[in-house]
């Protein structure tokens, strides 16, 4: 007998149907002789369809009052979760984050968990309940108020909750089959990964990958939990989230076999290039520059500085914000212009970043040939390159994204002979 936590996105509660499926699914679980905790989402778009609301009452809402409003979007998952589970003859019990001891700071919108205590949770487990938890939502001692953990939170709230009652293991499903080598929407004959390293996962994350939020793999990998991302719409395996010195189940090791060097390409359409143009080449540019960049709160990705020009020792450095950022970073650059000294500011949101991840680029050489040899014979011009110990990025034309997803995938020899299955819409 083990202990699984399950965590079910919105797209898999979307309506009366969808939960009696993902009931049935908990049930045959427990029936299996396994306790079963379960972490829930909104129903659907219910998050989104609040924030709408609440930005037509208001502005710029409360951040006190938004975290009340959205917490609740998941509390009306959980308890039809629980009805429908009880009508099947089960015992189920909800709770709040608050009930469920998901203590965080106190930052409305983004608070992080700091404590776990699941004191009911485990009272309910030992008298023979199912415990379904709000996802996406905690508790601050402090303040004594409701506080969410920013978009996609459930599944932080799984996996912490994994930790905490030291779960066997953290299933995270969504209306994808795993994690693939590309986003099967960018690339058709993406291949599901049966097992892929943490450190990997995070990378692909932050990198424009959607499956599985970065924060809650970091939770994961910091606390041994090991996560098995899957699909509600079909009972195959997923894929294993492997931390460091984690290993697969017994049963499971034959999957861990496959260890390409390249894991997967992931791609973001979410970036813009600012070039800040004619820099004096002098100490202490760059640094002023960034400064200024990081006080608008604009979060810098990518930086390249040219060679600079020998008649007029100046030069551009060039960098990626979000898109959401560029306007911020450019008016505050603006406002600093004739104190840092440049020539003019260049905005560019027609850019897309294409990045290869894999563990195997620590040993192996000519991963980054391999790369540009493909994006060259497809004929894409690159524009930035930036690297870490297991991932190499390009900045390439928003239009050129596609295509040279799709080639460098087949260049890593990545291509599944069959066309990856896309059940739903968002991969959410
Ligand atoms: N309902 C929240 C959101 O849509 C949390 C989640 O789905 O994980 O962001
Ligand atoms: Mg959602």
């Amino acid at each position: 007998m083990a202990l699984i936590v399950q965590k079910y996105g919105g797209s898999s509660v979307a309506d009366a149907a969808s939960i009696k499926r993902v009931a049935k699914r908990i049930v045959d679980t427990r029936r299996a002789g396994h306790d079963v905790v379960v972490a829930v989402s909104a129903m659907g778009d219910t998050t989104d369809e609040l924030l709408d609301l609440a930005h037509q009452v208001a502005p710029i809402p409360a951040p006190r009052e938004l975290d009340m409003l959205l917490s609740s979007g998941e509390r009306i998952s959980m308890a039809l979760l629980a009805m429908t589970i009880h009508s099947m003859g089960f015992e189920a019990r909800s709770f709040t984050g608050s009930q469920a001891g998901m203590i965080t700071d106190s930052h409305h919108g983004s608070a992080r968990i700091v404590d776990v205590t699941p004191v009911r949770v485990r009272e309910a487990l030992d008298e023979g309940a199912i415990v379904i938890v709000a996802g996406f939502q905690g508790f601050n001692r402090d303040t004594r108020d409701i506080t969410t953990l920013g978009r996609g939170g459930s599944d932080t709230t799984a996996v912490a909750l994994a930790a905490a009652l030291n779960a066997d293991v953290c299933e995270i499903y969504s209306d994808v089959d795993g994690i693939f080598t590309a986003d099967p929407r960018v690339v058709p004959n993406a291949r599901k990964l049966s097992t892929i390293s943490s450190e990997e996962m995070l990378e692909l994350a932050a990198n424009g990958a959607k499956v599985l939020y970065i924060r809650a793999v970091e939770f994961a990998r910091r606390h041994n939990v090991l996560i098995h991302a899957r699909s509600t719409f079909s009972s195959n395996e997923g894929t294993y989230v492997l931390g460091e010195g984690q290993t697969l189940p017994h049963n499971l090791e034959g999957a861990a076999m496959e260890e390409p060097i390249v894991a997967g390409v992931a791609t973001d359409l979410g970036q813009a290039k600012i070039t800040v143009a004619g820099v004096p080449d002098v100490p202490g540019k760059a640094a002023e520059i960034f400064k200024i960049v990081a006080k608008s709160g604009a979060n810098v990705d990518m930086i390249v500085q040219n060679v600079s020009a020998a008649a007029t020792n100046r030069t551009d450095i060039s960098f990626t914000v979000p898109k959401s950022d560029a306007a911020v970073a450019l008016r505050a650059l603006a406002a600093d212009q004739a104190e840092v000294g440049f020539e003019n500011l260049v905005h560019d949101d027609q850019i897309g970043k294409l990045s290869v991840v894999g563990a195997g680029m620590r040993v192996h050489s000519g991963v980054s040939a391999t790369l540009f040899e493909a994006l060259s014979t497809a004929g894409i011009n690159i524009e930035m390159i930036s690297t870490s110990e297991i991932r190499i990025s390009v900045v390439l034309r928003a239009d050129d994204i596609m295509v040279a997803a799709k080639a460098v995938h087949t260049a890593y020899g990545l291509d599944s002979e069959t066309e990856a299955i896309v059940h739903a819409g968002t991969g959410r």
